[in-house]
């Protein structure tokens, strides 16, 4: 077999937590390589639509940030994640826009959405396809970079050696002083578990978690899955589809069968997923086509001016099923969509093994068992730089 490569820096995953780690880290002076399981493109990060939260308007301050998320993971979050998130909040917009991510802005400042369980309209988007926006302009960064990038290199083994860790990523072998885990969550998987739909990519399938954890690394709340409150239900074509979280924030509420309200639409994810399994099980929805439950997402009260501006991508899917959103009520129930828990990091994303870093999806604390909307992409960026930084410095 040939020999190991040797790096300083090995990011495993080419979401945005891994690109923001492999970026951060060769800009502080390291050899990087990211290997990752399929093409460079694949992640769930790109199919992000909603946005990104950062305490930016008027009224808003990072401890607020920090209070919504603290309340909102029914006081189960880190609290010291939590204010490193709020806090470098700001920071990572401003660096996102240095490689080129360009926000929608209105009247001369940001246009900022509020999301569920938030207490000030703190949301900046990019249309909505700001993950893609935000994935595409790390990838450049990276690309135009010396990072070296391992496509269609699943990480297989991980296992310490005397300079760090050695690792086999498809057919290579890897020696790192430092390994990135940023290998994102499990929800494809569990949903196929379950025969339930998901929002996730093919590849969130959980098992660099497993490899981690048979390393010897410590999780929390990996039993805290999140069900995102807003699948598609109908059309088959839109099925598995996350309806974005800002169709509520301008103004779609949700209905049961009789039309009425049943929840505030804009709780706290669990809180709201819950609310709509409860109508449906007291009989109080209504059902697909083909037989599956739901309820009403009544987006016909969205104004015409934002939702070209702020859901033009989710207009242009339903359309082209059919359904035109503006004109006529979307069948919605909760699917698969993120995992609250993950490795036990620190403010460096360092796991509990020395030398181990994990940032995104695949980490916990941050979100503690309930995540709030546009706070992912943020922890990916955040803590994706901190540990690329962290790493670099250790090698
Ligand atoms: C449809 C959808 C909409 C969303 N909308 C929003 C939103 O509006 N705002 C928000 O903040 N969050 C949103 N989220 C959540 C957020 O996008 C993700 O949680 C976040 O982007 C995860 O980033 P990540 O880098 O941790 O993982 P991912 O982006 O999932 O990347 C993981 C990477 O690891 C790779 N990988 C997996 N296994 C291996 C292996 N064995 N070896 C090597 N590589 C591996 C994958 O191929 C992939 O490249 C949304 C998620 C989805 C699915």
């Amino acid at each position: 077999m040939a020999e190991a490569l040797s790096f300083d820096v090995l990011v495993i995953g080419s979401g945005a937590s891994g690109l923001a780690a492999a970026v951060s880290a060769e800009r502080a002076g390291a050899r990087v390589a990211l290997a990752t399981k399929g093409s460079i493109q694949s992640c769930n990060s790109a199919k992000a639509q909603g946005g990104i939260q950062a305490a930016l308007g008027e009224d808003d301050s990072p401890e607020q940030h920090a209070e919504d998320v603290w309340l909102s993971s029914h006081e189960t979050a880190d609290r010291r994640l939590v204010e490193v998130l709020t806090s470098e909040a700001p920071s990572a917009i401003a660096w996102l826009e240095e490689l080129g991510v360009e926000f929608t802005r209105e009247n001369g400042g940001y246009r900022l959405a509020r999301c569920g369980g938030a207490t000030q309209k703190r949301l900046l988007q990019v249309g909505d396809r700001t993950g893609h926006a935000i994935t595409a302009a790390l990838r450049d960064a990276a690309e135009g970079g010396s990072v070296t990038l391992f496509p269609r290199s699943p990480l297989v083994e991980l296992e310490r050696n005397e300079n760090g860790w050695h690792t086999r990523c498809g057919e290579h072998r890897i020696d790192a002083s430092t390994v990135i885990l940023a290998a994102g969550g499990r929800c494809y998987a569990e949903a196929e578990r379950r025969g339930e739909l998901s929002t996730n990519h093919p590849g969130a399938t959980g098992e660099v978690t497993r490899i981690a954890l048979d390393a010897g690394a410590q999780a929390r709340d990996l039993d805290a899955l999140q069900y995102h409150p807003n699948g598609g239900a109908w059309p088959e074509t839109m099925q598995g589809y996350s309806i974005p979280e800002t169709t509520r924030a301008y103004g779609a509420v949700l209905l049961n069968a009789d039309g009425e309200e049943f929840t505030d639409s804009l709780g706290p994810r669990d809180v709201v997923s819950q609310a709509i399994f409860d109508e449906v099980a007291k009989g109080k929805g209504v059902e697909t086509e083909d037989g599956r439950p739901a309820v009403y997402l009544d987006t016909t009260r969205i104004d015409p001016h934002d939702a070209e501006l702020s859901l033009p991508y989710m207009l242009r899917r339903y359309r082209a099923g059919g359904i035109d959103p503006l004109e006529e009520k979307l069948l919605t129930y909760p699917v698969l969509h993120y995992q609250n828990g993950g490795l036990v990091i620190d403010e460096h994303g360092e796991t509990t093994l020395e030398g181990l870093y994990a940032c995104g999806e695949i980490a916990g604390g941050t979100h503690g068992r309930n995540r709030m909307m546009g706070n992912s992409l943020l922890e990916c960026v955040v803590f994706g730089r901190r540990a690329g930084r962290a790493a670099a410095a250790r090698h």
